[in-house]
């Protein structure tokens, strides 16, 4: 939705609240086949000695399989949300978000802050320990029967490496 902030630029008005909906698009990395929510975005913009600041939330759940271990997890997201607003054209060396003519386009900067918050990988838990390579079994229910899986390039770097003292 498109903010209208003129009331709050000329000191009209003190404050302009939302809280609304909307589908942001595509918002998950590439190839990711998590699913999500729409977006829930709510918050104040308010003027305070000449500098409009908006700050607020925005909501939403993430669903899909763990990158590692696959099994299904839903995750709620809350994204803090904090701008300083400028009238003038958005200025590519300030943090200044623009609002030209006192509009502005709400969507466009939650989405952002939704995509740049959301982590490159999904995970059911951060410590998620994955699925054994060789047999398949969810390491996170208990250890396999395989042994100690040994990584050849680990191995390879040992070698390089003269040892690690252990021999
Ligand atoms: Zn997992
Ligand atoms: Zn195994």
């Amino acid at each position: 939705m498109i903010l209208e902030l003129e009331e709050v630029f000329s000191g009209a008005s003190d404050s302009v609240g939302f809280d609304y909906v909307f589908d942001p698009g595509e918002i998950t990395p590439a190839g990711s086949p998590a699913e999500h929510s729409s977006v829930r975005a709510s918050g104040t913009v308010r003027a305070n000695a000449g500098v409009v600041t908006l700050r607020g939330t925005a909501a939403f759940t993430l669903s899909g399989p763990c990158d590692r271990c696959a099994a299904p997890v839903t995750r709620e997201y809350e994204v803090p949300l904090e701008h300083i607003l400028s009238q003038s054209p958005e200025d590519e060396e300030s943090d200044l978000i623009g609002a030209p003519g006192g509009k502005l386009d709400l969507d466009a900067l939650v989405r952002e802050d939704v995509i740049l918050f959301i982590p490159m990988s999904f995970l059911c838990s951060e410590d998620c320990k994955g699925l054994c390579p060789v047999c398949g079994k969810d390491l996170n229910e208990g250890p396999c029967s395989c042994g100690k899986p040994v990584d050849p390039r680990l191995e390879a770097l040992r070698a390089l490496l003269g040892g690690d003292g252990e021999d």
